[in-house]
């Protein structure tokens, strides 16, 4: 099979598809591999070093041209795959709620999109979650580029010209991206507070060394819904959860957010009136800010400051990481097809749990049940 990556087009985007590492490993697979021009430069991968891996550099009209299998990190446009063999596989993130239009001409044009933001959350699938994988890096993202545009320092330091105090960090949503905040600033030096509404997180959060902020005797409440992912919670819950968030909050020197329930807008967990009540040179980092905030007024890609405190969010964390990011995904594709190739096929035969789950079309339909209706 010939496997082609495409340099990204979106804006900002900085990662690729394949590594030179991940390169080889397809190549000893038994595929060939072509890749375009500087795709792997934003990202500090050198056209020469997957040359010296074995894939092939060319335009973007000649790594797509019998393309069996085409691997992006967003999900090229279809126009884009002029020339890709009929029903080839594309491997990418496919945004597909907010670009259904997209998922339709992959249908109309025959290939089976893959979105790998769909990969299921179960033990097997866990390396070949890029959720994940690009979650963990901004989380730790987000806390460097919070201490960034922090005019103090995060470890306590006694100095001859006195004590400097540790920085109050205060975690809201404590899923991957979460617990790699924790332990990021952690190692900062910094005081970590955190909380999250699914109820296993507590000793998750105690296990970094942080402490656990919780909404008590609020009754009825699991906050965990199907595939360990948070659900919405009730009016009661969210006026206890404002009640303790607002009296944390204003003690706090850095605020890192990252709550998301799937499918729906990010839960908004701090207002204007909270910003207010915290120091002047607070830093507040919205993780969630491209899916509508978790933070009142927060911008992606802006450093905005409301009441004396900076709100920071980036549009795509994990490209502010790029060698990594990029490093990690490409492992991702690839354990992802490794673990379904057919040594007899010569290529990847999916089953029915993961395959099913991530697949957006074949044989000329949308067929993703996410998808139907
Ligand atoms: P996510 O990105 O969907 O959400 C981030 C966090 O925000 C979650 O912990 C969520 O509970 C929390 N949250 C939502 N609403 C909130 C609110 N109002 N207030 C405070 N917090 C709120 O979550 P995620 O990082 O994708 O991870 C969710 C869970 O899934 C974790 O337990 C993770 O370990 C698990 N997981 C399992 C696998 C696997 O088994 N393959 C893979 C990835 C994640």
């Amino acid at each position: 099979v010939r496997i082609a990556v495409l340099k990204e087009r979106a804006d900002g985007e900085t990662r690729v598809a394949l590594t030179p590492e991940t390169a080889r490993k397809f190549l000893a697979l038994g595929a060939t591999v072509a890749i375009e021009t500087e795709a792997g430069r934003a990202a500090s991968y050198a056209d020469e070093a997957y040359r010296e891996a074995g894939a092939e550099i060319a335009s973007a009209t000649e790594v797509v041209k019998n393309a069996d299998i085409v691997m992006g990190v967003q999900a090229p446009e279809a126009d884009l795959l002029e020339g890709a063999r009929q029903g080839a596989l594309v491997l990418a993130i496919f945004d597909p709620f907010s670009r259904r239009d997209r998922v339709e001409q992959f249908a109309a044009r025959g290939f089976e999109a893959m979105a790998m933001e769909f990969m299921p959350r179960i033990t097997r699938a866990q390396s070949m979650d890029v959720l994940s994988s690009q979650s963990n890096l901004a989380g730790y993202k987000a806390v460097l580029s919070a201490a960034n545009e922090y005019g103090r320092a995060f470890p306590m330091m006694m100095t001859a010209a006195g004590t400097v105090q540790a920085a109050k960090v205060f975690v809201m949503g404590v899923g991957v991206a979460g617990l790699q905040a924790i332990a990021t600033a952690k190692r900062l030096g910094a005081q970590v507070s955190a909380t999250d509404v699914r109820s296993a997180t507590r000793e998750q959060i105690q296990s970094l060394g942080a402490k656990p902020i919780f909404v008590e005797n609020v009754a009825g409440i699991e906050g965990e819904g199907s595939g360990g992912y948070a659900t919405e919670m009730s009016e009661e819950y969210r006026k206890a959860q404002a009640e303790l968030v607002s009296s944390h909050i204003a003690k706090q020197d850095i605020v890192i957010t990252t709550a998301l329930i799937p499918g729906k807008p990010a839960p908004r967990l701090i207002s204007d009136a909270q910003i207010a009540t915290m120091k002047p040179g607070s830093v507040i980092f919205d993780l969630a800010v491209v899916q509508g905030g978790n933070v009142e007024g927060s911008v992606p890609d802006q450093t905005v400051t409301k009441h004396g405190v900076k709100l920071v969010g980036y549009a795509n964390t994990a490209t502010h990481l790029a060698a990594d990011a990029s490093a990690l995904y490409s492992r991702n594709l690839y354990n992802f097809l490794s673990a379904f190739w057919d040594k007899d096929a010569g290529k990847p035969v999916f089953d029915e749990e993961i395959g099913n789950a991530v697949r957006l079309t074949q044989g000329g339909k949308v067929v993703n049940e996410r998808l139907a209706g």
